[in-house]
């Protein structure tokens, strides 16, 4: 890419950054109208092009003034794993300044659903999450979250049908660019992915729980509760100190009575820590009244973890305690391992053999 040197990268507003309305903002200012920012985001995030050049119904002149004004971020996609007749596949992302996410797609029924990282490692240091061991590197911007949705949608034949925000890093802690993010996916003038099928995850940040409830787009939550007790919680989640359970829970009830919707919650079961019959007993009283789904995700081990993936039959028994009083409780597994397990699995700790 010859256009992109480093004097570019630096001077250059990164116009995949921008939501449709904030193109259109951008382009007021240079006396443009509103028709013109939809051609350029149609042109980038519906037909994917990466150069001014290729955008043929602006005029030669128009474009010459883009390029020189604006930009167009790439992701380089290092590697692909896994297929999609196995149902999915992980993909490794170069950003610009050389850092590294994954993104994963997954085949699950109807749904083609892409998984996103929203952070450069992750801040929080779930005890039992791999991409904790990275630690925070950076936030990434909003074109480079959606990007990897552009960047994966490319490489597969069928429409993606479902987002969720649920790969590396924690969204609430880069919320503006997480919903940056949401509305371009969301966008008629782009992917065009439905609000409802836009889910955003949190390890339990409370102040991003309530910001969402207030945003006008219909785009749904879900919370990685992974344990039903405060000092479980603790031992899983560090955060949960900073946010106990009484004061997510609080948000929680908040959310749905204020939108009138469901949230899922989240729970990797983790053998012996959180998979007994009592650890479902109080999963039940914690979550009775709250319109809500359950995850139920086995725990996908990975070399140098402690942690133990449940046993069939306690994953079992798990669910079929909870299932008689909670609403809507799946247990995420594919054949051979756990499909959702891909996005809680993100860890860049080995070069890829092309780096
Ligand atoms: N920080 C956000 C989003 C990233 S984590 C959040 O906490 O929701 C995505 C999901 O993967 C979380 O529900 C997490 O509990 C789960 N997860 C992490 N590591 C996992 C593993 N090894 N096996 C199964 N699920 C895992």
């Amino acid at each position: 890419m010859k256009s992109r040197t480093l004097r570019d990268v630096k001077m250059k507003l990164d116009i995949k950054n921008l939501t449709l309305w904030q193109l259109s903002v951008e382009f007021k200012k240079l006396g443009l109208r509103s028709f013109r920012a939809r051609q350029v985001f149609r042109w980038i995030w519906l037909k994917g092009v990466r150069d001014w050049s290729e955008m043929s119904d602006i005029s030669k002149e128009l474009r010459t003034m883009f390029a020189e004004r604006y930009r167009i971020g790439q992701l380089k996609v290092k590697s692909r794993t896994g297929s999609a007749k196995q149902g999915v596949v992980k993909h490794l992302f170069e950003l610009e300044d050389g850092s590294r996410v994954e993104g994963v797609w997954l085949k699950d029924g109807s749904r083609r659903t892409v998984c996103v990282s929203t952070q450069a490692g992750c801040s929080l240091g779930c005890t039992f999450c791999r991409t904790a061991q990275m630690g925070l590197k950076r936030n990434l911007l909003a074109g480079e979250i959606a990007g990897q949705v552009l960047a994966i949608s490319k490489g597969q034949a069928e429409r993606i049908t479902n987002v969720v925000f649920m790969g590396m890093g924690e969204p609430f802690l880069n919320y503006d660019a997480c919903l940056d993010a949401a509305r371009i996916l969301n966008s008629d003038f782009g992917p065009k992915i439905g609000a409802r099928k836009i889910t955003i995850s949190t390890a339990g940040i409370t102040e991003g729980i309530r910001r969402l409830a207030s945003e006008p787009e219909q785009f749904k939550l879900a919370i990685s509760l992974n344990a039903a007790d405060q000092k479980t919680r603790e031992r899983l989640m560090p955060i949960a100190h900073r946010y106990p359970l009484t004061e997510l829970m609080q948000a929680v009830r908040d959310y749905t009575s204020m939108t009138n919707k469901r949230v899922t919650f989240e729970y990797v079961l983790l053998r012996g820590v959180n998979d007994r019959p009592r650890d479902a007993s109080a999963l039940i009283l914690l979550l009775q009244g709250i319109p809500c789904k359950i995850n139920l995700i086995p725990f996908n081990p990975y070399p140098g973890t402690d942690y133990e993936a449940p046993t069939e039959v306690d994953v079992n028994r798990f669910s079929e305690v909870i299932m008689p009083h909670l609403p809507a409780v799946m247990v995420r597994k594919s054949l051979g391992g756990n499909i959702f397990a891909g996005c809680g699995q993100l860890a860049l700790l080995q070069p890829t053999a092309d780096s």
